[in-house]
C-alpha cells in the first residue's frame, strides 16, 4: 500500500491548482493526484490541428478572472482577444444590452444579494428556490422579446433548460460571476480572451511543473472507486491500488461523488448534493473554412450575419445557440455551442449528420452557400457521454436543493479530524462553473488542508485515510 500526506482525486484544473497551492504553503507534504482519464485537464481539452490546437472544452477567460489570468502568466501562456460579429460586440448569443436596458438590472441586484450560500436561508431566497427559472419567467416576464433573450441567456450560460434550474441557484451563479454583463459576450465579459495554443495547456504545464518540483505525483488512468474515511486509517482504493492518505481532496464535480463507494456512506446532506445536482449539457463544434466569408473586410472586423440584419435568430435556424468567429491554424473558423435540451438530441447524431445540420444552419444564418461549401474541417465534441464529466459546463442545482441541504453542505469537509475536503469549480465562491472557479475552489481546499495539517509536515503515524482506485493502465502523455 502506498502512503502519502494528501491524495487529490481529479487532475482537472481544480485538483492541480489545489496541489500547486498546497505545495507552496506546505512544501514538505507528499501529494498524490489520481486521475481517471489518460490525460490531465478534465473539462479543458485542446486537440492538435495542423500545428495549432483546437479547444473542445473550456476555452475563454475574462478580465475579471484574476486567478486564471495570473496562473496563465505564471505558466508563460499568452491570451488572444476574442473578436465579435458586427458592431454590436456580440457573438450570436443573447443581447444583454437589451436586457439590461429593459430594466433587468434587478436580476443583477438580486444576484449580488444571494451569491453567498449564507444568505440562502432568507425568506426571499427560500421562495426563489421553490421556483425553477422557467416558473419565475412565466410569472414575471411578459414581453416575448425579453423572454426569448432570457431563455437564451440561461441556455447558453448554464447549458441547462430553464425548467430544470433553481431560480435561486441561477441568481447565485450570476452573482458569483458579477452579474449579467460579466457572463455575457463582448469585450469585458467572460469570453473576452482565448488561451493561445489551447486552454488545456494550463493543466498540462501545471502538472509538469508540479512533478518537476518533487513531492507531487500525478497518476493517470486511475479512477477512484472507494473511499474509507473517519476510520482509524482511512483509505482510497483503486481496484489494485490502495493508498493511505492523511487528507483527501475530492476535485471532481458533485454528480460524480456518487460514483465512488463511501465507507461510511456520505452524510445525508452531502448525498443529496451528489444525487440531485445535475450536469448541464453541451456539444461544442468547430467549422474551419477556406475564407472568412462573414468578414466585412474593414480592419478584420467580422460583419453582422445576414440573419441578424433580417431579424432572424440563430437558434431558430438549427442546433447552435451561440456562435463565435475564430481562427484555427491560420484558417477562419466558427465555434458553435449547442446547449441544454438541443445538445442531447444533437449528441445522438453521427458526425456527418452533425456537420450537415450545423452547416445548413450557418448557410441560412449568414445567407450564403459559402457557409456550407467552403468548410474544410468539422469537429464536434459531445461532453454528455464522457464518463468522467457526464456533461458540462458544470453541475447545477434544481429547485429545492440549495435551501434544503445544498448551500453549506457542498463545501463542508468530512470527518471528525477533517479528513476529506471538496474542490471542483462547482464549489467556488466566485465564477463557479468556470476555469476561474475551478482554480479558486482548488486554492481554497488547499488552504483548508494546510490548516488541518498544521504548520509542519505529517508523520506516517498521523495517516488516517485510504483511497481505492481502478486498475491503472499504462500512463500516456499528460
Ligand atoms: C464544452 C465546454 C466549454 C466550456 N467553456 C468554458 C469557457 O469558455 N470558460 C470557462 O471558464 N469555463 C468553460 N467551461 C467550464 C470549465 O472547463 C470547467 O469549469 C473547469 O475546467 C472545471 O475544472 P474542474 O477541475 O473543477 O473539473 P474537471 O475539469 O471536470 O476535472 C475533474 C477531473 O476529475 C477526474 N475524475 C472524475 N472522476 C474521477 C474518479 N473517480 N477518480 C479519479 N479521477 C476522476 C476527471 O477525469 C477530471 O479530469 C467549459 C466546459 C466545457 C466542457
Amino acid at each position: 500500500m502506498q502512503a502519502c500526506d494528501v491524495c487529490i482525486i481529479g487532475a482537472g484544473l481544480s485538483g492541480l491548482a489545489c496541489a500547486k497551492k498546497l505545495h507552496e504553503i506546505h512544501r514538505e507534504s507528499t501529494i498524490l493526484i489520481l486521475e481517471a482519464r489518460d490525460r490531465v485537464g478534465g473539462r479543458t481539452l485542446s486537440v492538435p490541428f495542423h500545428g495549432d490546437a483546437v479547444d473542445l472544452g473550456g476555452q475563454w477567460v475574462g478580465p475579471a478572472q484574476h486567478r486564471a489570468l495570473t496562473l496563465l502568466h505564471e505558466l508563460g501562456l499568452k491570451t488572444v482577444r476574442q473578436t465579435w460579429f458586427g458592431e454590436s460586440q456580440s457573438s450570436s448569443g443573447p443581447n444583454l444590452t437589451d436586457l439590461v436596458g429593459l430594466g433587468y438590472r434587478s436580476l443583477d441586484a438580486w444576484a449580488a444579494g444571494v451569491r453567498d450560500p449564507g444568505s440562502w436561508s432568507r425568506a426571499d431566497a427560500v421562495a426563489w428556490d421553490r421556483l425553477s427559472v422557467q416558473d419565475f419567467f412565466d410569472a414575471h416576464v411578459a414581453l416575448p422579446g425579453v423572454r426569448r433573450e432570457l431563455d437564451l441567456l440561461v441556455r447558453t450560460v448554464t447549458a441547462s433548460e430553464p425548467a430544470h434550474l433553481s431560480f435561486l441557484y441561477f441568481l447565485a451563479f450570476l452573482g458569483m460571476c458579477g452579474g449579467l454583463t460579466a457572463v455575457g459576450d463582448g469585450d469585458g465579459g467572460a469570453q473576452s480572451f482565448k488561451v493561445a495554443g489551447g486552454a488545456q495547456q494550463l493543466a498540462c504545464r501545471l502538472a509538469c511543473d508540479l512533478q518537476a518540483r518533487g513531492g507531487v505525483e500525478v497518476r493517470l488512468n486511475t479512477a477512484v472507486t472507494h473511499i474509507a474515511w473517519q476510520s482509524d486509517r482511512d483509505t482510497i482504493s483503486a481496484c489494485t491500488t490502495r493508498i493511505q492518505a492523511s487528507k483527501v481532496v475530492l476535485a471532481i464535480s458533485p454528480p460524480l461523488w456518487g460514483t465512488i463507494e463511501w465507507s461510511p456512506p456520505l452524510p445525508l446532506d452531502k448525498a443529496a448534493v451528489a444525487s440531485r445536482m445535475y450536469m448541464g449539457s453541451a456539444v461544442k463544434t468547430i467549422a474551419v473554412y477556406k475564407t472568412r466569408f462573414w468578414d466585412s473586410g474593414r480592419g478584420g472586423v467580422a460583419a453582422a450575419p445576414a440573419a441578424a440584419v433580417r431579424q432572424l435568430y440563430l437558434e431558430d435556424l438549427g442546433p447552435v445557440a451561440n456562435l463565435f468567429p475564430s481562427t484555427v491554424a491560420g484558417a477562419p473558423a466558427l465555434i458553435g455551442l449547442i446547449t441544454a435540451a438541443s445538445a442531447a438530441t444533437f449528441a445522438s447524431l453521427r458526425e456527418h449528420e452533425r456537420r450537415a445540420q450545423v452547416l445548413r444552419q450557418y448557410e441560412h444564418y449568414f445567407g450564403t452557400a459559402a457557409a456550407r461549401t467552403e468548410c474544410t474541417d468539422f469537429i464536434s465534441k459531445d461532453w454528455i457521454r464522457e464518463p468522467y464529466s457526464r456533461g458540462c459546463f458544470a453541475a447545477l442545482m434544481p429547485p429545492g436543493l440549495a435551501t434544503c441541504s445544498g448551500g453549506a453542505a457542498a463545501r463542508r469537509p468530512l470527518g471528525g479530524s477533517r479528513n476529506v475536503f471538496f474542490a471542483g469549480t462547482e464549489l467556488a465562491s466566485e465564477w463557479a462553473g468556470y476555469i476561474e472557479g475551478a482554480i479558486e475552489a482548488g486554492y481554497r481546499a488547499a488552504e483548508e488542508v494546510a490548516t488541518a495539517l498544521g504548520g509542519g509536515g505529517t508523520s506516517p503515524e498521523l495517516l488516517t485515510g485510504l483511497v481505492q482506485a481502478l486498475c491503472p493502465r499504462p500512463s500516456s502523455m499528460l
